[in-house]
């Protein structure tokens, strides 16, 4: 089959490699369909290198046709239609039953001392093969992937595999009272979506911060108010946002970028390090020195209000990031944070999924190309050109 496949720093390709086969009788194999580029691929692309081999398949945010199922799955056969959450979950462990897939105990990566396994994400959560690609094996056929109807397009469903059910948290965990108020650093699809939610259950105010210019747009065109880090500077931001909530700052802030956060000199030369230094030498530096941009998680906690909540989904990965503790400590804010527990909100999500289209799925992604260009995508996704924000890939 056809698939993208890991190479080295900021170099992906697309390749021949062999199909994936039914390993466990559990496991079922899918025609992929549609899957998309996540913000979480950009890390794997630069900073994460130390942690993949060439040629690992990348992708874990697949949905297509079940090809084939192994001889004990009873509820899917051959041409059901289903999305891939991008946790490997089990969904019947101790953790999965309390919601929280992404700690599931049947497949966290003991050897690294990690939650669950993820599709094409690296050593570090199974070197499990992803979802850019013309099939995947999916384990747990019975209880991971979430069944889907006929009929509509693809864009309608294939959100659920992570963009959805992580905004979706994203928005739980900051907990915005009553018509309270948010804001959201990153407008790439994760802070798009969450700030689209947000607003859905009823957020009064909605802030979004970012710099490149299409997103901080189409976030206005939903009501959300953009305000462009470059224009503002730090401190100017704390102003616009004390000025749109009595002076106090958000209720919760959710931040959507994570650790390749734009500004953060020392950090930013740290990773460009690890990703040029053998495996060897830099898995070591990435996990006892602070390789995190940290410029959004501090953002976050200036314009927090005290006592409010500070909900992270932009992912981190250094070990010993400097944090200020002590102003933590001294706002007294709740911080909730972790990899999105995908298959705990799908039934959630899925009854908004309807013709209404009330969080705008359908023409959320800004390109839709075929696998084959799946390369070229990447580079322009990173270097957020010709106004892609969402780009899904067809096999
Ligand atoms: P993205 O890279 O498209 O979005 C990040 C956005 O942040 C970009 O628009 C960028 O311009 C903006 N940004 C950069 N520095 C900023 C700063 N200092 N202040 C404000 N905005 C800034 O990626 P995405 O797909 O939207 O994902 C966002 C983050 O969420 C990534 O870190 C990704 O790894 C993470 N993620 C986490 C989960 C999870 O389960 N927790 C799931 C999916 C994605
Ligand atoms: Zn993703
Ligand atoms: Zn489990």
């Amino acid at each position: 089959m056809r698939a993208l496949t890991w190479q080295g720093r900021e170099n992906v390709r697309v390749e021949t490699v062999p199909d994936p086969r039914i390993e466990e009788p559990t496991d079922i194999i899918v025609k992929v369909t549609t899957t998309g580029i996540c913000g979480s691929d950009l890390h794997l692309y630069t900073v994460l290198g130390a942690y993949l081999d060439p040629g690992d398949v990348l992708g874990h945010e697949a949905m297509g046709i079940v090809e084939e199922t192994g001889p004990e799955v009873r509820t899917l056969a051959r041409g059901d239609r289903v999305v891939v959450p991008f946790n490997v979950s089990c969904g019947t462990c101790y953790m999965c039953e309390r919601g929280l897939h992404s700690q599931c105990e049947t497949t966290q990566v003991r050897e690294h001392g990690k939650g669950a396994a993820l599709f094409g994400y690296t050593k570090l959560y199974g070197q499990v093969p992803g979802g850019q690609a013309e099939y995947l094996r999916v384990p747990f056929g019975d209880t991971l992937p979430v069944k889907i109807p006929e009929g509509p397009p693809d864009e309608r469903y294939v959100y659920l595999s992570d963009v959805l059910p992580t905004a979706w948290q994203a928005v739980e965990y900051a907990d915005v009272p009553p018509d309270g108020s948010l804001t959201v650093l990153g407008l790439g699809p994760i802070g798009d979506m969450s700030a689209r939610i947000a607003q859905y259950r009823g957020a009064r105010t909605v802030i979004g911060i970012d710099l490149v210019p299409a997103r901080l747009a189409r976030a206005r065109s939903h009501g959300v108010h953009s305000l462009d880090l470059r224009a503002h500077g730090p401190d100017g931001l704390t102003e616009a946002v004390r000025d749109l909530t009595d002076g106090r700052g958000t209720d919760a802030v959710i931040d959507a970028v994570g650790m390749e956060a734009h500004g953060g000199f020392t950090a930013s030369v740290a990773q460009k390090m690890t990703a040029r230094l053998p495996d060897a030498v830099a898995r070591p530096l990435m996990e006892h020195a602070g390789i995190d941009r940290l410029n959004a998680l501090h953002t976050g906690i200036e314009l927090v209000r005290r006592g409010g909540t500070l909900s992270v989904s932009g992912v981190y990965g250094g070990a010993v990031d400097p944090m200020p503790l002590l102003t933590m400590f001294d706002k007294q804010i709740q911080l909730r944070m972790g990899q999105a527990n995908v298959r705990a909100w799908t039934d959630a999500i899925l009854p908004l999924l309807t013709d209404a289209d009330p969080l705008g799925v359908e023409g959320f992604a800004t390109h839709t190309l075929p696998l084959e260009e799946a390369p070229d995508a990447y580079a322009r996704f990173k270097a957020k050109e010709d106004g892609m924000i969402k780009a899904l890939l067809v096999p």
